[in-house]
Parts: structure tokens; C-alpha cells; sequence
């Protein structure tokens, strides 16, 4: 090894990002050479996504640039499609080129994950990133603008068709129950013509929370025209429509978004790291098992909650915590000294039901809802816009408008 040593990070989501700024505390550019990978030369914020997807947000609030808050001259940053890690010749494969790395930082994030539904992956939408939300947002608009022009028009033109409740649809369908009645007023459509149908195989939304939060969440969005279909399963997802349940019932719809599941970047598999469910087991110090240098952060880990026997769930909050504690174990393996294992810090969970509705559970465990709890989301985000973009982000990008 050089006597300057070569940090590598691999994605600038909540994980990469964080990593790469306290990389840029933590060592002097004479002690470390660090370089940030990702396909895109912005940041976004995958929590607000399902906003970007129904259209309440516009998606350049979601998103900015890398350069804006990481100097350049401080971190090489390269903007490039990582394609596989080349672990035994620590070499990182790009689209573009190729970079070796003394220490390498995964960080890819998520993938949607459709478990091999039937017609799935072919023909529903997915929220994973700003591309894929912006096509469902023009993909609803121009079915409400179409549905007047066209004699051949049907009603079922009209219907969103979400699968799987758990945060990412539930916040989904809240943020289309505020768009939908601007949607019908901007093309001209009687409210009562569209269908937002959630369906869930299991028998509850959100089993995470607490009862009486679940049914005040699933009356809020009913009240707002939600369709609930629990306890059905989705076996097959056609052009048009879902087919599900035990007696194969179609549901037919002009949108349909699948919110089912996530997994871990596919480019660990392609890499040759040994997987659970998609993602690495890492050590408790967040390194994969079996190499030295490399830490897998956010998304991409599988990190068991050992009091619960369960990994904790993917989260930006985990992923920005895995963050601070990789960066300083990176600093320990250069430096020398004691690497230091990762302790989940809960700070609660809050989900959104609409711009101006929501459930949490915050403050070791107080159960939030209504209006306090979407001004705690909104905090929420703001925070982490704070702690990845510093104060002029926020103020640019930050969510401050009165409700
Ligand atoms: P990501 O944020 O996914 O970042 C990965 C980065 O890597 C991206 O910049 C991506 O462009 C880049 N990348 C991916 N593949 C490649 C490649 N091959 N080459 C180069 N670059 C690549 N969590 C919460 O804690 N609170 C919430 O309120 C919340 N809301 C959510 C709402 C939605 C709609 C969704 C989908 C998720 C939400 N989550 C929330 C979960 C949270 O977004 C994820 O846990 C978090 O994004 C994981 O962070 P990460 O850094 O691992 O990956
Ligand atoms: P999820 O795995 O949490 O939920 C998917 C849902 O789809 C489940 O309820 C599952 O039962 C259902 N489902 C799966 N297969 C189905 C089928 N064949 N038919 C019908 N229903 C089916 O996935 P998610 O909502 O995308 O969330 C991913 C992660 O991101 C979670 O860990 C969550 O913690 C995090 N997240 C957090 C927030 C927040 O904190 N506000 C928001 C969004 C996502």
C-alpha cells in the first residue's frame, strides 16, 4: 500500500455521503486520498420519493448537487455506473473506466425487490430513485389527460393500483390522496371516477405501529378515498391490471406501482459477496466478513438487531448512523486502533398520510398522529437535508411551508 492510502465510496446516498463528509473531518488530504462514486452528479433523498412519484413534490427539491456539498478539490468525485467489485484485486469495475481502493466503502442502496411475481418486474412501476419516481408522476398525469381526449376512454383508465402497504405505499396513497382531486380539477374528472386501491396481503398496514394508530391511518386515507384490500395476495401483475387472491380476481387500473419490497444493490451479488436475502451479513464493526478493507453500509447490509433476532429494518436514519461509525473505523484501520461496533441509536419513526397527516412513534415510543406528526416528518426531513447539505441546502431545499 501507497503511503497514502485510497478510500473508495461507492454511492452517494444517506450512507456514501455521510461517509464521504466525515472522511473529509477525520483525515488531513495529505493523510488519505478520498473518492466518491456515483451514477448521478446529484444527491437525492429517497424519503421523499413517493412525493416526487405522485406529484405533490416537484423532483428538483428532492434532489441536489453532489459538488454543491462535497468540494471537489477535497474529495475526486467521478459520476459513473459501478458495474462490480473486484475484491481479490481491490479494483472497482465502472462503466467508464475502472479505480482501485485500499478501503472501500459500499454503499449502492436499494433495489425493488418483486420477489418473481408473475409479470411484476415487466410491467409495474417501482419508486427507487428520482428517474423511476418522475416516470410515475408523468405516467398518472397524462392518463387524466388523456381520459377526456379519447373516445375509447375507460374508467379503469382512472384507477392507481398500489401494491404492498407497508411505509413506502402507505405514503404513497396518502400523497396521491392529496393529488388526485388537483389531477380531476386540472383535467376536468369527477373525483368520483378515480379508484386509489392499496392492496397488502397481509391482514394489517403498517403491523409496526400501534393499533390505534394503524385504524386512525387507514380511516384518515379511507376518509380521502383509499381503497383498502387487505389480507390479499398479489400473484400476478399484468399490462392493466393485478390479478389476486385465492380465486384470482382482476383488478384492472391505467397505473400500476409496485411498493412490495426492497433489497440490497445488485452489484454485491455481482461481486461475489456471500448474500442473505440480497444483502451482506456484516460484522459487527460493519466490514463484510472475510475482508479486512471493505465496509458495507445502509441498504446494502444486513445488520441483526440481536435483542429482537430480526436485522433492523432499512432506514436513512440506519444508514446515516452506519455512516459516522464507518468513517471512524476507517480512520482506526489507517491510524491503527481499536475498531468500534455499531449500536443503533432509534430516534423513532414517523409516516407520512399526506402532506398534512401522519403516525410516529417518537421520544421512546409516544405515539404521534395528525398534524404533529407530519410537522415531525417534516423535521425529519429537514434534518437530514441539514446533516447531508448543511444550512444553504436546507434553505433551498428544505420543506418549510406552512400547513
Ligand atoms: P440510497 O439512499 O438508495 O443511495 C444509494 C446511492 O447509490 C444513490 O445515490 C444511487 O444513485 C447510487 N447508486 C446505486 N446503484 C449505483 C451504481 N450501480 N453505480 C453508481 N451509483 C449507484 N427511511 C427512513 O429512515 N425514514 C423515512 O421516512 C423513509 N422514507 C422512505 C420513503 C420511500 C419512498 C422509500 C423508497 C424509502 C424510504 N426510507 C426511509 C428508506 C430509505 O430511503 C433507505 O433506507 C435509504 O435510502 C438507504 O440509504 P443508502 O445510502 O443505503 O442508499
Ligand atoms: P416493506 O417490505 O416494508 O413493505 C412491503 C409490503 O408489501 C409488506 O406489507 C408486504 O406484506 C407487502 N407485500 C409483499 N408481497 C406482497 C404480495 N405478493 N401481495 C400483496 N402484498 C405484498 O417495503 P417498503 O414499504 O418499500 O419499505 C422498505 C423499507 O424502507 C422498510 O424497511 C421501511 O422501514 C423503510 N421505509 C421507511 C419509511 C419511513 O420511515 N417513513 C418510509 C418508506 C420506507
Amino acid at each position: 500500500m501507497n503511503s497514502k492510502p485510497k478510500i473508495v465510496v461507492l454511492g452517494a446516498g444517506y450512507a456514501g455521503l455521510k461517509t464521504t463528509k466525515e472522511l473529509t473531518k477525520l483525515f488531513t488530504p495529505e493523510e488519505a486520498d478520498i473518492i466518491l462514486v456515483n451514477k448521478h452528479n446529484y444527491h437525492y433523498e429517497s424519503t421523499w420519493l413517493h412525493e416526487v412519484a405522485a406529484g405533490t413534490i416537484n423532483p428538483n427539491q428532492a434532489r441536489f448537487m453532489i459538488s454543491d456539498v462535497i468540494n471537489p478539490n477535497r474529495v475526486r468525485l467521478i459520476y459513473d455506473l459501478v458495474e462490480k467489485v473486484d475484491t481479490e484485486n481491490q479494483r472497482v469495475v465502472l462503466e467508464n473506466g475502472e479505480l482501485t481502493y485500499d478501503y472501500l466503502v459500499f454503499a449502492l442502496g436499494f433495489e425493488t425487490n418483486t420477489f418473481g411475481i408473475k409479470g411484476m418486474a415487466e410491467n409495474a412501476f417501482s419508486i427507487v430513485d428520482i428517474e423511476s419516481s418522475r416516470l410515475i408522476r408523468e405516467h398518472i398525469e397524462l392518463k387524466f389527460a388523456q381520459y377526456n381526449n379519447n373516445p375509447e376512454s375507460k374508467e379503469s383508465d382512472l384507477t392507481i393500483l398500489v401494491g404492498g402497504a407497508g411505509f413506502t405505499g402507505i405514503e404513497f396513497v396518502g400523497e396521491l390522496a392529496e393529488r388526485v382531486p388537483q389531477l380531476c380539477k386540472k383535467y376536468d374528472i369527477d373525483r368520483r371516477k378515480v379508484r386509489i386501491i392499496n392492496v397488502e396481503a397481509m391482514p394489517s398496514i403498517l403491523p409496526m405501529f400501534d393499533k390505534d394508530l394503524v385504524e386512525y391511518a387507514k380511516k384518515s386515507l379511507a376518509d380521502r378515498g383509499v381503497e383498502f384490500r387487505l389480507g390479499t395476495a398479489i400473484n400476478e401483475c399484468t399490462e392493466d391490471s393485478f390479478i389476486v387472491g385465492d380465486d384470482n380476481e382482476e383488478i384492472k387500473a391505467g397505473t400500476i406501482v409496485w411498493t412490495g419490497g426492497v433489497t440490497g444493490s445488485s452489484v454485491l451479488g455481482e461481486s461475489g459477496f456471500e448474500l442473505t436475502r440480497g444483502k451482506v451479513t456484516v460484522n459487527s464493526d460493519l466490514r463484510a466478513p472475510g475482508f479486512d478493507n471493505v465496509f458495507v453500509l445502509g441498504d446494502c447490509a444486513w445488520v441483526m438487531d440481536e435483542e429482537a433476532g430480526r436485522p433492523f429494518p432499512p432506514t436513512a436514519q440506519a444508514a446515516m448512523q452506519h455512516a459516522d461509525i464507518c468513517a471512524r473505523n476507517v480512520k482506526s484501520l489507517v491510524h491503527g486502533g481499536p475498531l468500534e461496533d455499531f449500536v443503533f441509536h432509534d430516534r423513532g419513526t414517523v409516516a407520512s398520510l399526506g402532506v398534512t397527516d401522519g403516525i410516529g412513534s417518537v421520544f421512546d415510543g409516544k405515539p404521534l398522529k395528525g398534524k404533529a406528526a407530519a410537522a415531525m416528518k417534516k423535521v425529519v426531513d429537514n434534518r437530514s437535508v441539514f446533516l447531508l447539505g448543511g444550512t444553504k441546502t436546507l434553505l433551498k431545499k428544505g420543506k418549510f411551508r406552512p400547513f
